[in-house]
């Protein structure tokens, strides 16, 4: 929110920039139908406010301001909840063959391994089980407990959690997919699932939003 009330005549100018901007005052005030010194109060004032600036020889344009802190507003609220996908999930004893089947099928890039309890025991990338492959043994038997990326290494979110902190975790450890989990007494049951295609989502989301 603003704090400084504009009034019309200031709102038309604000669209007249954000249009066409960079202007002149003569142009903005010839669109209006107005003089240039009319306008002179308002300009000074949409100046002064910080929505717009003028550069000598230039004109004026708009300082996007206002929308950089509304853009901040909204990019603070994003949550987790409003952006993760349904997790794909295999049992522990799944073997790595099935688990390229599956990650085929479900068309993820990620899968999340749970235990008898449904409870988060092992990650798998699509790395993980290229290394396997490239490796001698027969995919048919080893099941994918052996070569997945275990607790406690995983990292992970919760629903609730802000949207970027999610993210910095995603690029901090460097991988695709975080395993959204519930915590219980006794585990991690897995509700759902945060890639970076979430987090572009959300990028693009924030920039529709904001008519960027
Ligand atoms: P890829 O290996 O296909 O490039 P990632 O970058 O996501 O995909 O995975 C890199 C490594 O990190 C893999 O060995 C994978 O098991 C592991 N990994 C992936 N996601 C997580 C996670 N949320 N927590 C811990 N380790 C993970």
């Amino acid at each position: 929110m603003s704090p400084i009330e504009l009034n019309k005549r200031q709102e038309d100018i604000l669209v007249i920039v954000k249009e066409n901007g960079p202007i002149t005052g003569e142009q903005i005030a010839e669109r209006l139908h107005l003089t240039r010194s009319t306008l002179r109060p308002d300009l000074a004032i949409l100046t002064m406010a910080g929505f717009l600036d003028a550069r000598p020889r230039v004109g004026y344009f708009y300082s996007g301001k206002k929308t950089g802190q509304a853009v901040t507003d909204s990019m603070m609220k994003m949550k987790v909840r409003d952006f993760q996908s349904i997790p794909v999930v295999v049992s522990e004893n799944m073997t790595v063959y099935d688990a390229i089947v599956h990650m085929f099928l479900e068309d993820v890039g990620t899968l999340f391994v749970v235990d008898k309890n449904a409870y988060l025991t092992g990650v798998l990338s699509r790395k993980d089980l290229l290394r396997t492959s490239l490796g001698q043994q027969d995919l048919n038997k080893v099941p994918v407990n052996i070569i997945m990326t275990r607790m406690p290494n995983i990292t992970y979110c919760f629903r609730n959690d802000a949207l970027i902190h999610a993210a910095k975790k995603l690029i901090d450890k460097q991988i695709d997919a975080l395993p959204v989990v519930k915590e219980h007494s006794d585990g991690y049951e897995v509700i759902g699932r945060l890639t970076k295609t979430n987090i572009t989502g959300a990028f693009l989301s924030l920039a529709e939003n904001h008519d960027l």
